[in-house]
């Protein structure tokens, strides 16, 4: 694997996809995912220029981060529980998924303890999927209200994981829904959401045609993980 061309790589379909959509390529984030990697293989992205990295376990984040560059930002991307939420709030600078309202209801407890307010991403489950996390529409919308109340927690935006297609045209649909919904959520609100994170490795340039912010980008930068737990 050479990262330093996986990099450059990835930064020009970002900006193809940003030119065929007409955007300009700084209104789109690559969030670098690092599950699984080693901090050697985050220092090395901090180096060649990569700033924001996700991961989706609290223990494995919790382990990584003290050992990576101190100048790094993190992302909750995975689902969290409650009993994480102390953890998450320290180490993270956003949560990603949060995805019912007892969670946001923890994290808001665990900012206030930490003196801290909180940006986070309300995830959805656009389809359905049973073997995903996330809000269906329905319940987000019932929810959003009580969630903005909570003093330490900022809502940024949405975010999504589709579900898994060879075909990346076939996921624009639900792409395409989380981005009508963010202007609901924000009809509700009375106030702009910038954040749309919604793109892997499979479909980021189907995901920044339809208005992502934030793409979340694992294997296309890293290679293959190894399957199991990491190491
Ligand atoms: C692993 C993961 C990604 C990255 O997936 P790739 O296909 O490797 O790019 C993105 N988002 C979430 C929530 C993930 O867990």
């Amino acid at each position: 694997m050479d990262l330093a061309t996986n990099i450059q790589a990835v930064r020009e379909r970002i900006a193809a996809a940003c030119d065929r959509a007409g955007r300009d390529p700084s209104t789109v984030t690559l969030l670098a995912v690092t599950k699984t990697q080693p901090p050697e293989v985050v220092n090395e992205a901090a180096r060649l220029g990569l700033t924001l990295f996700g991961e989706n376990k609290v223990q494995e984040a919790k382990a990584k981060i003290p050992l990576c560059s101190n100048r790094l930002r993190w992302h909750m991307i995975g689902h969290l529980q409650s009993n994480k939420a102390r953890d998450a709030v320290h180490l993270f600078e956003m949560i990603q998924s949060v995805d019912s309202l007892a969670l946001a209801q923890e994290l808001n407890k665990r900012a206030e303890q930490a003196g801290k307010t909180m940006p986070i991403l309300l995830e959805v489950n656009i389809v359905g999927e049973a073997s995903k996390f996330g809000y269906a529409p329905e319940a987000l919308l019932r929810d959003l209200l009580e969630i903005n109340r909570l003093p330490r927690l900022e809502i940024h935006g949405l975010m999504t994981i589709p579900p898994w297609s060879p075909v990346p045209e076939r996921v624009r649909p639900v792409f395409r829904r989380l981005r009508e919904l963010k202007a609901q959520c924000e009809e509700v609100l009375g106030a702009p959401l910038p954040q749309l994170s919604m793109g892997m490795t499979g479909d980021f340039e189907v995901a920044i045609e339809e208005g992502a912010t934030l793409v979340r980008v694992g294997t296309a930068l890293f290679g293959e993980r190894p399957k199991g737990p990491a190491a």
